[in-house]
């Protein structure tokens, strides 16, 4: 097989939740890059429409669909609303996130629940639910986005947080097991620090935590979302057939200072 044929994912279609903006859209037009139809799921239709018209411009097809990832039903439907409109369903991106950056004593029941629900809840729904879809399709790729948080303890970013980016890699590395003789693969995508809407209060909010953040970055600087989409296209090619359960931190460097 030629080099471009292991990267190349034309007439293969990709969910990408949370893919309106931030690190969601610039894998979601990595992934259209390198030839994959795209679905974008997340609540804000005004940014999903902008998203999908950035999308269409590369190229491929694209559809948005207005998807609370906390809602099973809307689930459900997204991956239903997804086989209608483009045939099939290869690749899952469970990318939709949120934070709610408290101490522990300060967090309350329901923002624990929120964060979880979010960040972690929704994966396992979401491959759930295409699992069917892939094992008939004869395999798919599912690629769970964690965080720096995977592997520290939460600091200012809150214990649900890191407790859920922590359970998106164990997530994954459950479905790699399971469902290898189905021939799909799950892994993790761990990012180091964007700025994106996520985070863009951290300077505002906590600018001594922002100041060690970014001295601790050996490549001394924050990373730009487009630079997730080399491991983004590698974890949903061919090229990635026999990678599975594994982890793949795209950081600059952070996690080994
Ligand atoms: P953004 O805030 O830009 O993106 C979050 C996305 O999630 C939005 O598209 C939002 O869309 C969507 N979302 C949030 N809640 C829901 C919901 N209930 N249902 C559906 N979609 C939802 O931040 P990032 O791009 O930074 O975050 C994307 C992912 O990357 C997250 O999982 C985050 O934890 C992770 N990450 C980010 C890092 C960073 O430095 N920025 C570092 C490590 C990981 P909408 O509001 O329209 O629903």
């Amino acid at each position: 097989m030629k080099v471009e044929q292991l990267f190349d994912l034309s007439g293969r279609t990709a969910i990408v939740t949370g893919g309106n903006g931030g690190i969601g859209l610039g894998m979601a037009k990595g992934l259209a890059g390198a030839g994959a139809d795209i679905v974008i799921a997340a609540r804000n239709a005004e940014k999903t429409a902008q998203a999908v018209q950035e999308i269409e411009a590369l190229g491929v097809r694209a559809i948005g669909l207005s998807v609370d990832v906390t809602d099973e039903a809307q689930i459900r439907q997204m991956v239903a609303d997804t086989v209608d409109a483009l045939g099939r369903v290869d690749i899952l991106v469970n990318n939709a996130g949120t934070v709610v950056r408290k101490t522990p004593e300060q967090t309350t029941t329901e923002e624990w629940d929120l964060v979880l629900d979010v960040n972690l809840r929704s994966a396992f729904l979401a491959a759930r639910e295409v699992y069917p879809r892939m094992q008939q399709q004869g395999g798919g790729k599912i690629i769970n986005i964690g965080s720096m948080f995977s592997l520290f303890g939460g600091g200012g970013s809150g214990a649900p947080y890191s407790s859920s980016k922590g359970g998106v890699v164990q997530l994954a590395k459950s479905l790699a097991v399971a469902w290898a003789k189905d021939n799909i693969q799950a892994n993790a995508i761990l990012p180091g620090w964007f700025m994106t809407t996520l985070t863009s209060d951290i300077p505002v909010n906590q600018p001594e935590r922002y100041e060690m953040i970014s001295r601790r970055i050996p490549t001394g600087r924050w990373g730009e979302v487009e630079e997730l989409q080399g491991a983004v296209i590698f974890l949903s090619s061919r090229a990635s057939d026999y990678i599975t359960g594994a982890v793949l931190t795209v950081d600059g460097g952070y996690s080994v200072m």
